[in-house]
This record gives C-alpha cells, sequence and structure tokens, in this order.
C-alpha cells in the first residue's frame, strides 16, 4: 500500500484537532486529520454546547463537530476515518500508521483528547446522558432547580459542586474519605454555598428508570448502606488522557497529560500536542480550539525552518 505524505498529520477530530487543520490548511499546508469515531470529539456526545461563542442559542456537539470538520475541508484539510495504530514521531519525517494505511508527515499535532474517569458502576456508560453527567460547566443547566449528586473530593469535584450549587435546589457531595483533597481556596466557599457532604462514603450503585433517580452509597467504614434520591449524578473523578500512543516518545507530566506549554511545542521538534491531552488548567471546547490556532503558528514557523 502506498504511503501518504502530508505536510500536517493530525491525530484526533475533536476541536482541538480541526481547528489545527484549519488554520494549518488555510496556511497553505497539505494537512490529513485521522479521526476514529466521528468529528468532533467529546462534544459531540452531548446534544447541547451553551458555551461556544457565536451560538447564541446553543448547539448540538455533534452538529458543531461537522461544522468544524467542513470548515476545515473548506481549506482542503482532509479526514481520513481511521484508528491510529503506531507512530514514529522522533525524526524529520514523522511516520503514522493507521488502521487504513500510513502517513508521512512533516509536523504532527497531538489531539487524541481525554476521558472522564468513570466510577466503573455497572450501570454508568448506559446512563450517561439520562442522568449520568461529566462536566458540571457543560450540563449544570440541565439540571437547574433539581437535585444533583457529586461524587469525588478534589478540585474538580469542589468547583462543580460550587458551580451547580449556584443552578440547583440541592448539591450533595459523596467523598470517599473525611476531608476534601481539594485546594483551600474552595473549601469556605463550599461551607457557605449550602453544599451537603456525605463523608466516607462510596458510591456503589445508580437508581435509574429510564433516568436517573438516585444513588446507592456505602459507608466506608462501617458498610452500611443507604440510598440517596437524586436527579443527576455528576462523576468528578479525574479524568485521563488518551496518550498511550505516544507515551514513550513524548514527554508527558505525572498523570499522563503531554508536557507541553501555551506554544503546544512538546520536547519534541514538529510535534504538538492541543487540546484535552495536554497540561492545562481548564479543558473546554473554546480551550481546545485556542490550543489549536496557536499550534498551527508554531507549525508554520516549524515547517518554514526546515524548507
Ligand atoms: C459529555 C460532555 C459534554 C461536554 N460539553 C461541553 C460543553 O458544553 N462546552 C465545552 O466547552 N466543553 C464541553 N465538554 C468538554 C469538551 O468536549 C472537550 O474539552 C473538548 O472536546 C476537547 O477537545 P480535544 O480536541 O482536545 O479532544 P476530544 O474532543 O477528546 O477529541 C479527541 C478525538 O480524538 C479521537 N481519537 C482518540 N484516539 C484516537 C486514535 N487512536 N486514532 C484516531 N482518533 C483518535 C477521538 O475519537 C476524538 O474524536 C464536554 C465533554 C463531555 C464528555
Amino acid at each position: 500500500m502506498s504511503v501518504k505524505k502530508v505536510d500536517v498529520a493530525v491525530l484526533g477530530g475533536g476541536p482541538g484537532g480541526y481547528t489545527a487543520a484549519l488554520y494549518c490548511a488555510r496556511a497553505g499546508f497539505s494537512v490529513t486529520v485521522i479521526e476514529k469515531m466521528a468529528p468532533g470529539g467529546q462534544m459531540a456526545t452531548t446534544g447541547r454546547v451553551d458555551n461556544y461563542p457565536g451560538f447564541d442559542e446553543g448547539v448540538d456537539g455533534f452538529e458543531l463537530g461537522e461544522r468544524m470538520q467542513r470548515g476545515a475541508e473548506r481549506f482542503g484539510a482532509e479526514t481520513l476515518f481511521a484508528d491510529v495504530t503506531g507512530v514514529e514521531l522522533a525524526g524529520d519525517t514523522k511516520r503514522i500508521l493507521t488502521t487504513d494505511g500510513e502517513l508521512e508527515a512533516r509536523a504532527v499535532v497531538l489531539s487524541t483528547g481525554a476521558s472522564p474517569r468513570e466510577l466503573g458502576l455497572p450501570e454508568e456508560r448506559e446512563l450517561r446522558g439520562r442522568g449520568v453527567a461529566y462536566c458540571a460547566t457543560c450540563d449544570g443547566m440541565l439540571y437547574k432547580d433539581k437535585t444533583v449528586v457529586v461524587a469525588g473530593g478534589g478540585n474538580s469535584a469542589a468547583a462543580d459542586a460550587l458551580h451547580l450549587a449556584k443552578l440547583c435546589k440541592k448539591v450533595i457531595l459523596v467523598h470517599r474519605r473525611d476531608t476534601l483533597r481539594a485546594s483551600q481556596v474552595y473549601l469556605a466557599p463550599l461551607r457557605e454555598s449550602g453544599v451537603e457532604f456525605v463523608w466516607n462514603s462510596r458510591i456503589t450503585g445508580i437508581l435509574h428508570g429510564a433516568q436517573v433517580t438516585g444513588v446507592r452509597v456505602e459507608d466506608v467504614k462501617t458498610g452500611a448502606e443507604r440510598e440517596i434520591p437524586c436527579d443527576g449524578l455528576f462523576v468528578a473523578v479525574g479524568r485521563v488522557p488518551d496518550t498511550a500512543l505516544f507515551a514513550d516518545q513524548v514527554k508527558l507530566e505525572e498523570h499522563g497529560y503531554v508536557d507541553a506549554d501555551e506554544t503546544t511545542r512538546t520536547d519534541l521538534p514538529g510535534v504538538f500536542a492541543v487540546g484535552d491531552l495536554r497540561s492545562k488548567p481548564l479543558r473546554q471546547i473554546v480551550t481546545a480550539a485556542s490550543d489549536g490556532a496557536v499550534a498551527a503558528h508554531f507549525i508554520e514557523e516549524y515547517l518554514l525552518q526546515q524548507a
């Protein structure tokens, strides 16, 4: 099979990847985005995005993904629907192995994103979007004036609980320890917010009909179980960056995110990291898109130096 040669290979067609593709294609480079599922990445799994600017009535996440794809393809970027199965990123010519052939690229954008860590409960996946949520900033409004449980005890859980407390009738934070791991800055606001705490407890089951109706929690000290009625469960127990493919080639920070700064450069020349897989304080569509634009700027600089 022939090897396709491009200036820029973009691994992952989420908002970060397609923005990088748009900017690189507009700059005149040949670009292929390799996406294993559908354009849009994580946002394609949500029916409503209300915080991406320019859509005054919100936008369906899947539709936004398709629009990003078409926007990049208008300038000549191509999409290869395939799974990236291997990469060789160290040399001047980067090799990308996929389930639909091999590519060689002069520069590579790593944009395979990150996934929310799940609690691992049997019903959890099936109830995603039907009461189980992983992003309070994104989905909080759907639970306005309702009762929600937040699972977790770190900064994300604290921030999610505070965000939800402004919208919801009641917020109950369930944590397996007797104190939060969250930064001090959250503690006083949390106390004042009216958030209720269920300490030393872990969620062992989700109660549901078509939608979530409650959770079952176990006291980790006594083993006693009880049910807490609620309309939604926000899981905030961390994220898992999808970086296993290149973990042995680019430098990762301790939690597995690619160690790239605001320039999106990695420790390998010609390899750039954008969006949720990069170490950064806020993982959202708009920040992934921003990374994509920044990456294209430095890719152009890199490729012109190489020429
Ligand atoms: C349910 C949900 C709702 C959300 N709602 C909002 C919201 O309303 N507003 C907001 O700003 N943010 C929201 N977010 C967060 C937002 O979607 C992410 O921050 C954003 O999508 C990150 O973009 P990304 O380009 O870094 O990666 P991702 O969106 O994670 O995309 C990565 C892409 O890479 C592909 N990929 C991974 N591995 C491979 C491989 N080996 N080969 C080929 N392709 C691969 C994946 O299929 C995926 O399409 C939400 C997230 C979720 C899960």
